[in-house]
């Protein structure tokens, strides 16, 4: 399959017929499979990684998710996981132990954040956040005992592109596995492991759902990491992707070159009517020229994505956010939700949401101000997503 292009990954790779030669993948939902004899579970039971044994580690459905997404992101080997938290929890747990280090992104997904600052810091594995974009800042926070690098990019919500490439070779010279959350782009717009990751992991409830149905994540790496690392700690700790979510993904997957392509043109349409709007203050978004990474981006990925995210204007914060609410609460097709990555356009307020949790003062230093919005652009109409947008700005 790997002389295959991506258009026909996306629909072919990993598709597994049974004996009855079904067309679409069957979906497996079974706990467990059985054996002839005892000799077989015994066999089968000492080498789980060839057969299929029990669904918390090995299932036809969620193998061919796992084929698909190898496939499309360019690597030898993925493991599926519950949601994209679980994959990043597989990752720093099945291959760092107490008294490693780990360098991270500070622009990074906020459950990713607490999970580094707040719940692997009980375990012994210490965390150094540096500004993505400060290759200096990357070299400067290696420890004796670094073994891992974290990057997401572009970032949420604010979409700060990084180098990929850069830091891979200051990870590498550092001897620390790159680790990349691709969720932003998805292998349709950017390939990491290409760029230099060592593994890439994706929240699958984003654009490889695509359409807000279910929660998946997976880690994808070369057959050794995942089957050396990954596929044990699965095995044993359990955070399992089940048959039937992995079955929507593969559903999901087929569209989603098509779906990314229409979704970031819609985005980039909006964004350029957006910078344009008297009351905007400012628009984030990687295809635009204004975006400080608009060149790395424009190199690493192959559109600006799907994420926009624009500061309504006020002259006080409480205005701001006043201004940010109305626009929010004037939209009639755009959903109010938290989600993103959905064929629906998603809206939502930062500040007092996915980042209320955090100090005042954290989020002025992250840049999510009171009148930050983020749209998450979806496929209805650009024209559509404008004047709805418009509605609560115009006023
Ligand atoms: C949503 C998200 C996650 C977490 O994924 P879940 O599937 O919700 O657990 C991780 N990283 C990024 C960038 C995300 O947007």
């Amino acid at each position: 399959m790997d002389a295959f292009d991506f258009d026909t990954l996306a629909v072919r790779a990993g598709t597994e017929r049974t004996n009855f030669n079904e067309h679409s993948e069957a979906l497996f939902l079974t706990s467990s499979f059985c054996f002839k004899s005892a000799a077989e579970a015994a066999e089968r039971f000492a080498k789980s990684e060839e057969g299929f044994v029990y669904s918390r580690f090995t299932n036809p459905t969620v193998s061919m998710f796992q084929d698909r997404l190898a496939a499309l992101e360019g690597a030898e080997a993925c493991m599926a996981t519950a949601s994209g938290m679980s994959a990043i929890m597989s990752v720093v747990m099945s291959t760092l132990s107490a008294g490693d280090h780990l360098v991270s992104s500070q622009s990074i997904f906020g459950s990713t954040l607490q999970m580094f600052s707040a719940i692997f810091s009980r375990f012994g594995i210490r965390t150094t956040f540096v500004d993505p974009s400060d290759l200096d800042a990357w070299r400067a926070a290696i420890e004796p005992d670094t073994k891992m690098f974290f990057l997401e990019t572009p970032s949420n919500p604010l979409t700060d592109v990084a180098d990929i490439a850069a830091i891979g070779s200051i990870a590498k010279q550092a001897g620390a596995l790159f680790v990349v959350d691709n969720c932003f782009c998805s292998p349709a717009l950017q390939l990491p492991i290409k760029l230099g990751a060592d593994v890439v992991v994706h929240s699958a409830t984003k654009y490889l759902d695509g359409q807000g149905r279910v929660l998946g994540g997976a880690v994808v790496g070369t057959r050794e990491y995942i089957m050396g690392k990954i596929f044990p700690f699965v095995r044993s700790a359990g955070p399992t992707l089940s048959a039937f979510n992995a079955w929507v993904l593969l559903k999901g997957m087929e569209t989603l070159k098509l779906r990314m392509e229409k979704q970031s043109a819609n985005a980039l349409e909006i964004a350029r009517w957006l910078e344009a709007h008297p009351g905007i203050a400012r628009v984030y978004y990687p295809g635009l020229p204004s975006h400080p990474q608009h060149a790395l981006a424009m190199r690493q990925q192959s559109s600006g994505g799907a994420i926009v995210a624009f500061d309504v204007k006020g002259d006080t914060p409480e205005q701001q956010r006043a201004n940010a609410w109305r626009v929010i609460d004037h939209t009639k097709i755009c959903s109010i939700t938290g989600n993103l990555g959905d064929t629906r356009t998603t809206i939502t307020h930062p500040a007092s949401t996915t980042h209320g949790r955090i100090t005042p003062e954290a989020r002025a230093a992250a840049g999510i101000t009171e009148g930050l919005i983020r749209l998450a652009v979806g496929l209805e109409n650009a024209a559509d997503i404008r004047a709805d947008l418009a509605r609560g700005l115009d006023i």
